[in-house]
């Protein structure tokens, strides 16, 4: 995460070069050669060497220029171009997916099933992750179900595809095969350095106490899920009511990163329960139907379908659950468990645990 942010913070500051040919040696790049050792390209960085020397110097250069060469990026590797910068988020990101797979793949091949009603959904997810960075999103339906960690139609057209451009003739689709994982692994792992298996990423959810993981719901659909550890137990019981009462929950915002958060950690005004990942906003899809925030509004209540209703007064009735569009300011698209109000010194402890990952 805080290694993704350094990219991202110095696009924003309208590309990194000016940024880091500076004299001293500077921490966002010594992050930065932290991420480009992560993402594998070490030998480059002569990181035995020379490490995170600060410095945007030939071994950086070095770097860079390899990713390019990967990724059909014409450039010389003196500057971080936009180009570039988006490139490497979008493969930072799936980093963590590449080398989770990798690594079941290796230790526990001969136990995981990865198909229709398989319970390892968080590898089909990042199945699909890098599936859409392989250019399969059209086939996956991207846009509509993401990374959801079910391996429906979508998904073995996705895989069909590929074992035609592989030229994995006689493999089959409806499971996701040793062959065509293998296949799929090269061909995304090619667009990062050698070393990519070598160096896991740093996980959100570390020994010191940071703790923010991805959730993965057999109801949840939309936006990525991040929340804190601690958040779980009630995400699962929000995706349990949702199947209950037949609808899906489309998330739309998760945990959200303070971007006042630098290292120290300063309370804000507003102690938001998201900021803690402790919340979800969302829209509820319903059989024939669609609930957005004017839909749910309170005062629409007696319009709503059977099923939004069981399942917005399955989460009032909860012990720990709330729903927003109880608030005195009515927010009908918020779910949290009141961690803010229950124990502010709680919040505390966890906005720090999780915006420090
Ligand atoms: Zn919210």
């Amino acid at each position: 995460m805080s290694n993704l942010s350094v990219v991202e913070r110095l696009k924003e500051a309208g590309m990194m070069t000016n940024v880091l040919r500076v004299a001293q040696p500077n921490a966002d790049l010594k992050e930065f050669q932290t991420l480009m050792n992560e993402m594998g390209f070490g030998d480059q960085l002569n990181w035995e060497v020379n490490a995170d020397s600060g410095f945007y110097d030939e071994y950086c250069i070095a770097a860079v220029q390899e990713f390019c060469k990967k990724n059909d990026i014409e450039a010389d590797g003196t500057e971080i171009t936009e180009e570039i910068g988006e490139r490497l988020i979008i493969l930072y990101e799936s980093l963590d997916e590449l080398q989770d797979l990798h690594e079941a793949w290796q230790e526990d091949k001969n136990e995981i099933e990865l198909k229709e009603g398989s319970t390892s959904k968080a590898l089909i997810s990042s199945f699909q992750t890098i599936m859409n960075d392989l250019g399969y999103g059209k086939q996956l339906n991207w846009s509509k179900y993401k990374n959801d960690g079910h391996y429906g139609a979508s998904s073995i057209a996705a895989v069909t595809a590929f074992i035609a451009d592989a030229g994995l003739e006689g493999e089959d689709p409806t499971f996701i095969s040793d062959t065509v994982i293998q296949a799929m692994m090269v061909k995304h792992g090619a667009f990062y350095g050698k070393k990519w298996m070598d160096n896991p990423k740093q996980e959100a959810s570390s020994s010191d106490g940071s703790t923010l993981t991805e959730f993965i719901g057999v109801n949840f659909q939309g936006k990525k899920v991040l929340a804190d550890d601690l958040f779980l137990p009630e995400l699962q019981k929000i995706d349990k009511y949702a199947g209950e009462f037949g609808i899906k929950i489309h998330v739309t915002s998760s945990f959200r990163k303070d971007a006042n958060v630098k290292g120290a950690i300063v309370t804000p005004s507003k102690m938001s329960n998201h900021m803690a990942g402790h919340a979800i906003d969302m829209n509820i899809v319903f059989p024939g139907g669609w609930a957005n925030s004017a839909y749910l509004k309170k005062s629409n209540e007696a319009n709503w379908h059977d099923s939004v209703k069981g399942f917005i007064d399955a989460i009032r009735d909860d012990e720990t659950l709330r729903w927003g569009g109880d608030f005195n300011t009515e927010d009908p698209v918020h779910i949290d468990d009141g961690l803010n109000v229950r124990s502010r010194e709680e919040w505390k402890a966890r906005f720090a645990a999780t915006q420090l990952t």
